[in-house]
């Protein structure tokens, strides 16, 4: 069966004939934790999350043009369902064959070269298929959490953190207003709503006035097993007219703007400012992005246009887009990240409503929302908001264990 599958993949044409050595991990049994599409009309990029890296078998067959996988000594964990037809890709189906090797097919409407490659992550070992023209990672299905997919009832984690802080008093208002302050009212504020959504838990990553290094702030995320990491943030600018909200994730290719990148860096700063890793300039390294990390970012990216919808809904926004730039707070590798603008403490009149305990609550509301619609359309696996949303999740086609290539 193997042998005779092997001959017609060598006479269709081996495309690529992955094979990894990962030592120690070799001959434990792998499982297949989850498997993410994205396709135009000409490539595609097939993700396999593993528990562990495993030598694999790249190979293409004809009649029809298909890319098949095999996966030694793996098994699909439960609750994984192959992602549904994409463009070249007519079907992504699984079938566990009688040695233990897991086979993944991706059918495709006409023949593509195809080669693979592994991206080490902190939990396991990703396995990128490349089909054709690479396409740009669309945002996955469900958020990646250090939990097991499948049933569970825990909650989904916000990382709630309020910028700034100790002897990092942020922007300071006209009239005196201090950002670090205002952070964390609305960042507190915010937290109450999480927690008074069923199924939905927040943890601040500061509740007083502590300075925090911008990396202590996403270990904490990581800790709390974060699902979703939410910085909140009242700048300035020095055009005192500039007003309303805006919302950044973490840029793939430079900042979205050169008031972006300002800002950026300005936040980068706090560290230095208060004194901090004056010995470590590592604030100041490029940001490196891997397919991995490019994955974070469209989740955050889908995450944050919730919020920005949400925001519009109580005042001002000043650009109705997600910006982008190299915030260092959002460098998680694996928890998708966004910092809020709520609004900017150099406007006189923004300033007033910051201070406002009525308008700490609109804006922790908004935020609030924005984040239960995200979750509500894509609700990580293993959590009680899975189960409770499941019925307005579009079904993404089953998996075929039975399948043949
Ligand atoms: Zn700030």
């Amino acid at each position: 069966m193997i042998r005779k599958i092997f001959r017609e993949g060598f006479a269709a044409g081996v495309l690529g004939l992955g094979a990894l050595s990962l030592g120690s991990s070799l001959g434990s049994a792998a499982e297949l934790r989850a498997v993410e599409l994205s396709a135009s009309d000409d490539g595609a990029q097939l993700t396999l999350d593993l528990s562990e890296g495993a030598q694999h078998k790249l190979f293409s067959l004809e009649h029809p043009d298909r890319v098949v996988v095999d996966l030694p000594n793996t098994h699909l964990a439960d609750g994984v369902r192959a992602p549904g037809p994409e463009g070249v890709v007519t079907e992504v189906r699984f079938g566990a064959q009688p040695d233990g090797t897991l086979r993944v097919v991706a059918e495709l409407k006409s023949a593509l070269p195809a080669h693979s490659g592994w991206v080490p992550d902190e939990e396991g070992h990703r396995l990128i298929l490349t089909i054709g023209a690479p396409v740009a990672p669309a945002a996955p299905k469900a958020v990646r959490t250090p939990h097991a997919p499948g049933e569970g009832d825990r909650d989904v984690i916000i990382a709630v953190d309020a910028g700034h802080g100790g002897e990092d008093p942020g922007a300071i208002g006209r009239g005196g207003t201090r950002e670090k302050d205002v952070t964390l009212a609305i960042a507190r504020a915010l937290a109450q709503r999480i927690d008074a959504e069923p199924g939905m838990r927040a943890v601040l990553t500061r509740d007083r006035d502590e300075f925090l290094e911008l990396r202590e702030r996403i270990r904490r995320a990581h800790a709390a097993h974060a699902d979703m990491f939410i910085s909140v943030h009242a700048d300035s600018i020095r055009d005192r007219s500039v007003s309303g909200a805006s919302v950044y994730v973490l840029s793939v290719h430079g900042a979205s703007s050169e008031a972006a990148r300002w800002l950026a860096e300005r936040e980068n700063a706090a560290d230095l400012a208060a004194g901090a890793r004056r010995d470590d300039q590592s604030t100041l390294e490029p940001v490196l992005i891997d397919a991995a990390q490019n994955q974070i970012i469209g989740v955050s990216a889908s995450a944050a246009e919730r919020v920005m919808s949400a925001l519009e809904g109580v005042g001002e926004v000043r650009k109705a887009q997600v910006q982008r730039a190299g915030f260092v707070v959002l460098k998680s590798r694996d928890i998708p990240s966004m910092l809020i603008e709520t609004a900017y403490i150099s406007n006189p009149a923004e300033e007033r409503r910051l201070r406002s305990a009525r308008e700490q609550a609109r804006f922790a509301d908004a935020i609030a929302g924005g984040l239960r619609s995200y979750f509500t359309q894509n609700p990580p696996d293993g959590t009680r908001f899975k189960q409770e949303h499941r019925g307005s999740l579009v079904s993404a086609g089953g998996a075929a264990l039975a399948a043949t290539p």
